[in-house]
């Protein structure tokens, strides 16, 4: 079983807005006109934003931000302590905006393949040119690859519409990548963390730069979750979310791949990766190095 768009709007209204203290709203709209939600946990001046599922295959990071937010939740609810952490404290301390799902159109295309019925879908099976869309699906509605759009170095790494690595026809082409971007610029967050599967490592330079603390914060997720921190190469090394964010703001921005397999990875692996990710996005809002 596959964590969906349907699973996700399921898990807010049965796991986040039981808490007065937890509020949600949107950020915008994908290419099919599906929700981009936002969630917003605590009152701090630090400020922390996970990001997660900016491809169709990796939707078990949206699982996994989903599980974070609701057992901080209820971990601020009860006072018991969060791995160790003190979720109280945590919540005067830091704001958290947790947004699970970039890419719902791609996590649908992925996760439960065309529908014919869908003038989007067959206008895409068009471009592409395949039909076999399930388990291979990486972009959006409209064959971009998200976290190729944007405005960090951004190159055409791939000329057309592909269900990966088409960059866009321009950076910022794609509505989902313009609601993060002006979103992140309208809360300018201290930290930023992209969830993506899998590998089990950790990226926070671009191009060969960390921001001040990005790599001391990296090496204590590090000890944390087991992750290793790395370098990228090749087409994932720009045009990526922690990219521009380092490029635009200069504050530490992170690429966690979680956990190991191939993609999709089963909803059944969420319960052998939590705790790593757990203590991994606690220690980024705690910022202990
Ligand atoms: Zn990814």
């Amino acid at each position: 079983m596959y964590y969906d768009y349907n699973m996700l709007k399921a898990d807010i209204d049965r796991e986040i807005r039981k808490y007065s203290f937890a509020e949600y709203h949107l950020i915008g709209k994908s290419v099919m006109e599906r929700d981009i939600p936002c969630l917003r946990i605590g009152a701090g001046q630090r400020i922390t934003l996970i990001a997660a599922a900016f491809h169709g295959l990796e939707s078990l990071t949206a699982a996994l931000a989903m599980r974070f937010a609701g057992d901080y939740s209820e971990h601020i609810n009860n006072g018991n302590p969060f791995f160790g952490e003190n979720a109280a404290r945590l919540f005067l301390e830091n704001t958290l905006y947790v947004l699970p799902m970039i890419n719902p159109d791609g996590v649908d295309i992925a996760v439960n393949g065309i529908d014919p019925s869908e003038e989007a879908h067959r206008k895409i099976a068009g471009l592409v040119g395949i039909c076999g869309f399930k388990g291979k699906w990486q972009a959006n509605a409209k064959g971009v690859d998200l976290n190729h759009n944007y405005d960090a170095h951004w190159e055409a790494v791939k000329e057309k519409p592909s269900p990966s690595k088409y960059g866009g026809e321009y950076p910022e082409s794609e509505p989902e990548t313009r609601a993060l971007v002006s979103f992140v610029r309208r809360v300018r967050p201290d930290i930023l963390i992209a969830l993506h599967s899998q590998g089990g490592e950790i990226y926070c330079d671009f191009e060969g730069y960390y921001p001040e603390g990005a790599l001391e914060t990296a090496e204590a997720m590090s000890r944390l979750s087991g992750y290793k921190v790395c370098m990228p190469v090749g087409s994932a090394a720009f045009g990526g979310c922690k990219d521009w964010f380092i490029r635009e703001f200069d504050r530490p921005g992170f690429t966690v791949e979680v956990g190991h397999g191939q993609n999709p990875l089963p909803m059944s692996m969420l319960d052998d990766i939590y705790e790593e990710n757990a203590r991994l996005l606690l220690c980024a809002m705690a910022k202990r190095t």
